[in-house]
């Protein structure tokens, strides 16, 4: 697919819903890409695009279409991002490309890596421990990974299969489906 396809298929909003983030009704957020105590980062419907204003922001000085915000989000490069965009707009071609264990898993670890940045306790923790994770490679996840946006049958399917999540065959509720965080809550995915 194009990426001009793409952008004019994939709007901003369907990536904030996508993600979990919901803007203010001023179209303001807090920002994802940086430690945001005020919201900083503004959503424009008109250009579909997103800037952060903070100038802590990794993203800081330039402004994110759908692919870039992607590319951010996860960690992934542009060509993956445009493949992640294709895979939102029609889910029916993820499971022709279904990820290698590795990819999987690194992917996982990513999520968790930078997950640390947006946990005070993470940090905290690691603090106490005199562990540095800008320099180490250390990652957390409240347990709750395969919850909320994130939960997809492919995601569940694959955390099962390489042992990510175990089948404890507790069904959820409010989902019906069997999964168990194999993770503690805390330092899940600390040595
Ligand atoms: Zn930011």
């Amino acid at each position: 697919m194009e990426i001009s396809a793409i952008k004019s298929q994939l709007s901003i909003s369907t990536i904030l819903h996508y993600y979990g983030l919901k803007p203010d009704k001023n179209a303001k957020m807090c920002c994802p890409f940086h430690e945001d105590k005020t919201p900083s980062m503004q959503i424009y419907y008109k250009t579909q695009t997103a800037y952060c204003f903070s100038s802590n922001c990794k993203t800081h000085g330039k402004s994110m279409d759908v692919i870039d915000f992607i590319m951010h989000r996860e960690n992934l490069s542009k060509h993956e991002a445009i493949k992640k965009a294709e895979e939102i707009l029609n889910p029916a071609t993820r499971k022709n490309n279904r990820l290698s264990d590795t990819d999987f898993l690194t992917n996982m670890f990513t999520y968790f890596r930078n997950a640390i940045n947006n946990s005070k306790p993470a940090k905290e923790y690691l603090e106490k421990r005199s562990l540095d994770f800008t320099r180490i490679e250390v990652g957390y996840n409240s347990g709750q990974f395969h919850h909320g946006e994130r939960k997809t049958e492919e995601l569940l399917k694959q955390a099962l299969e390489v042992g990510l999540l175990q089948d404890k065959g507790l069904i959820n509720n409010r989902t019906k489906r069997k999964a168990t965080a194999l993770l503690q809550n805390g330092a899940s995915a600390l040595p």
